[in-house]
């Protein structure tokens, strides 16, 4: 079943101007009608079409989270892609945007190949693989990027770490720019993180754990603008943490660099203070940092310096995750918890509309990207997220579609949920009840 009526909605897509009452036909996976005619989007969806009432609730573009690892191949036991595409579906996501960082790496045409085969066995979300920008994520010479973006690469990232030296990013740029996609950079300085654990501070010291400096991420942050100015190559900083490296990329921007950013829910709700307990479900890189932080990274979000809201959704076993907090994974899963949280901390807690968060889940990771997807518009996929932002609920990991359970909002109560998801007309999500 591909054809569906999603009738009775609350149409929300800034980027086509569209915020009202309104129904939404889709036929044969595509977007057919949206307007006010309850008929129409019945005739433009065809007989065949399924028919749900919204109930007056929240009609996006199908949610899109460009910044997800799923563990396959090599950790199947902490997230498959059939597993992390559930996870997307039940969190309101049709799309996601995969990490190269399995094992082995996701760096050879065949690999983004292998990425794409088993997302459409699985039949959920859309799943866009990145490829590596360094054979084997080694920093050492670059992957077959032209070859990956045969195969269905959208971006290049050696997520995880930064690519190390100027020199190698440089050429990275220049090629990614002939093929017209982004560098995604995880921006920390390998020799300032020197095996820190969390933010260096007050925390850091009162707990004894060794401390990351904000600087470790502001400096590649800073190396990646100038290389971007260099080349004009596209570069995405991706989880952006510190103040000052939304100040860095807010100047950049001015400058007409071309660089974007994406911050997380937990960036943005989250600051070191939760390490007090030595959880290491509180434990991810870049660390949690500072009130001032948080607050920075919700201005950048606001004016638009940082483009994107993004899950950084990591999987990781029990017996890994819970060891001692030094020797603990970093890590946090995501993709079932972003809309609750970013509606519970940013619109009913933070002075944020859905209209100012709406975008950075839908159309500019697409603009980004080149998704061809992420707007209510005629002709595009029928991806589509259905949202209740009123739903009263209690976060319990255990009941995840994810195999993974490292959720720090785990007990969490929430207000604001995906209720249904629709990928290409057909319904791959619906909560009970
Ligand atoms: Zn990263
Ligand atoms: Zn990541």
């Amino acid at each position: 079943m591909s054809s569906i009526v999603l009738a009775n909605a609350k149409l929300l897509d800034p980027s086509e101007g569209i915020d009202g009452p309104g129904h939404v036909g889709v036929k044969d996976g595509m977007i057919a009608y949206i307007g006010a005619d309850l008929e129409a989007a019945r005739a433009a969806a065809g007989s065949g079409a399924a028919e749900v009432d919204a109930g007056g609730l929240l009609l996006t573009p199908g949610l899109i989270d460009m910044h997800v690892h799923f563990r396959e191949p090599g950790n199947e036991a902490e997230e498959t892609i059939a597993s992390g595409s559930m996870a997307a579906v039940a969190g309101g996501f049709t799309s996601v945007v995969c990490m190269p960082n399995t094992e082995p790496a996701i760096d050879t045409e065949s690999a983004i190949t292998f990425t794409r085969r088993e997302a459409r066995r699985a039949g959920l979300a859309n799943v866009f693989p990145v490829g590596c920008v360094t054979k084997g994520r080694k920093g050492e010479e670059l992957a077959e990027m032209a070859q990956m973006a045969r195969g269905g690469a959208v971006a290049y990232s050696d997520d995880g770490a930064a690519v190390p030296t100027a020199g190698l990013l440089r050429r990275a740029l220049t090629y990614a720019k002939m093929l017209d996609k982004p560098v995604m950079e995880h921006c920390e300085d390998v020799s300032l993180v020197a095996g820190g654990v969390m933010d260096e501070g007050y925390m850091s010291t009162a707990l004894g754990l060794k401390g990351v400096p904000d600087e470790s991420e502001e400096i590649i942050v800073a190396r990646d603008v100038a290389l971007a100015r260099l080349t004009g190559g596209r570069v995405h900083i991706q989880h952006v943490s510190t103040a000052n490296s939304v100040e860095i990329i807010r100047h950049a921007k001015a400058a007409g660099v071309p660089v974007t950013a994406e911050v997380t829910p937990h960036h943005l709700s989250l600051t070191s203070d939760r390490c007090k307990n030595y959880d290491p479900v509180f434990k991810v890189a870049p660390p949690l940092r500072t009130m001032v932080d948080v607050e920075a990274c919700r201005r950048g979000l606001k004016d638009g310096t940082i483009d994107v809201i993004a899950s950084d959704h990591a999987p990781h076993h029990a017996e890994e995750k819970e060891r001692e907090f030094a020797f603990a994974p970093t890590g946090m899963i995501g993709l079932e918890t972003t809309v609750g949280v970013v509606s519970t901390a940013l619109v009913r807690d933070g002075g944020f509309t859905w209209a100012e968060l709406i975008p950075a889940m839908t159309s500019r990771a697409s603009d980004i990207l080149g998704l061809g997807r992420g707007r209510l518009r005629v002709g595009l996929p029928g991806d589509l997220t259905l949202i209740d932002p009123d739903l009263e609920w209690t976060v319990d990991a255990a009941r995840f579609r994810s195999r993974s359970r490292n959720c720090p909002f785990d007990g969490w109560a929430l207000k604001g949920r995906a209720v249904a998801t629709i990928v290409g007309g057909r319904l791959a999500f619906a909560l009970e009840g």
